[in-house]
């Protein structure tokens, strides 16, 4: 924490300020109604988000107490230095490799090859499946999980299965079988090159069950450069069948997309009614006790993420994390005491130099100073 203070500086505090108001224009979970998307593969059934109040009926796991997605009250998150750095592993593809890239009527799917693992920060390895994306509207965000109640731009999910079994199949049944690792999304200055090798793509799959194959590429870029810093919950699948067997890991740091790239996104594809597909998030569901885990202290700040990597930059730290926010404002508090207290005790010295010289004038130089004796004088 003491390094923080070295960091202190006011560009850092100007960011902190915008990333706050940026955030203030959020609004609330009700009342949105929105599709949903899907954690696996296989699906080709008929749920819609209309219909999502009513997903219990056919899913009764959608009714149950461990779903997600949730709101993460950063301040009620119980840090754990036990939570390790999330590693990825095969990750970056060569050009050579085509991947299917597919509009499933609920959202953009990557199928990925069986190479992608996550190799640290689980206690067990999980083999990448797919990843997908949820979004809003031009009119507004459509993150699944929220941060104290506020919702981002959009979420990208990367699917994982645990490998000690056979299939996602299979997996997707076991409490330890999966695991999502999820990323908010944000507008930036800047277009974000990675995200550009699918979004370059969708006006080719705008009608549901169209697919097309895209270039292989570094699919880490998709993902906060900082992967240590992290929220960790139990929950389930977002769509049905919301199979309650999925360990989450939400990033702290935020992915920044261009305000084109954005509305790419939110308006270039068309579900099974053809109409557009949009809001294909579910709301928040309960926590019922659930703790959320995080990987860092979240204790001084509990806002928000901050702007991070925009991908762009793969290898650079150039985050600005909640965690450093927290450092910083840490340390404005203990200099802003310091002072106050420097200030009480000249305060505490001038009056006693008073009385002092007044009890007794002649000790009184002794003791203060010459500059405090000749102010008070
Ligand atoms: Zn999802």
């Amino acid at each position: 924490m003491n390094r923080a203070a070295l960091r202190v500086s006011l560009p850092l505090l100007a960011a902190l300020g915008r990333a706050g108001a940026s955030s203030e224009d959020d609004q609330e979970d009700g009342g949105e109604d929105s599709p949903h998307s899907q954690e696996k593969g296989p699906g080709h059934s008929h749920w819609s988000y209309e219909d999502r109040e009513h997903w219990g009926v056919d899913y009764p796991d959608c009714g149950g107490t461990m779903q997600s997605p949730i709101n993460i009250e950063t301040a009620k998150t119980i840090f754990s230095p036990e939570l390790r750095p999330i590693q990825l592993s095969g990750y970056s593809l060569p050009a050579s490799e085509k991947l299917k890239l597919r509009n499933n009527g609920h959202t953009v799917l990557l199928e990925l090859p069986k190479s992608l693992a996550i190799t640290g920060g689980y206690a067990q390895q999980y083999r990448a499946v797919q990843l997908h994306l949820h979004w809003g509207s031009p009119l507004g965000p459509g993150s699944e999980h929220t941060i104290n109640g506020h919702r981002f731009a959009a979420e990208i999910h990367v699917v994982h299965y645990n490998t000690k079994y056979e299939s996602i199949e299979e997996a997707m049944v076991h409490p330890d079988g999966l695991a999502v690792l999820g990323a908010f999304l944000e507008v930036g200055p800047k277009e974000n090159p990675y995200y550009q090798e699918i979004l370059e793509h969708l006006h080719k799959i705008q009608r549901e069950g169209e697919e097309v194959l895209v270039s292989g590429f570094n699919i880490a870029g998709l993902l906060p450069d900082n992967l240590k810093l992290y929220f960790h919950y139990n929950g389930s699948l977002t769509t049905p069948p919301c199979y309650q067997t999925v360990k989450w890991t939400v990033f702290n740091q935020t992915m920044l997309l261009s305000h084109k790239q954005m509305l790419m996104l939110v308006t270039s594809l068309r579900n099974d009614d053809s109409k557009p597909l949009q809001n294909n998030y579910r709301l928040v569901q309960g926590l019922h006790g659930r703790r959320v885990l995080a990987s860092f202290q979240t204790t001084l700040i509990s806002t928000k993420h901050s702007r991070g990597g925009d991908g762009s930059a793969a290898a650079e730290g150039h985050s600005s994390s909640s965690f450093h926010a927290g450092d910083v404002l840490a340390v404005l508090f203990g200099v802003l005491f310091a002072v106050t207290a420097l200030a009480f005790l000249l305060y505490i010295y001038k009056h006693r130099s008073q009385n002092t010289r007044l009890d007794s004038p002649t000790k009184s130089k002794v003791i203060y100073t010459a500059a405090t004796t000749e102010n008070t004088a």
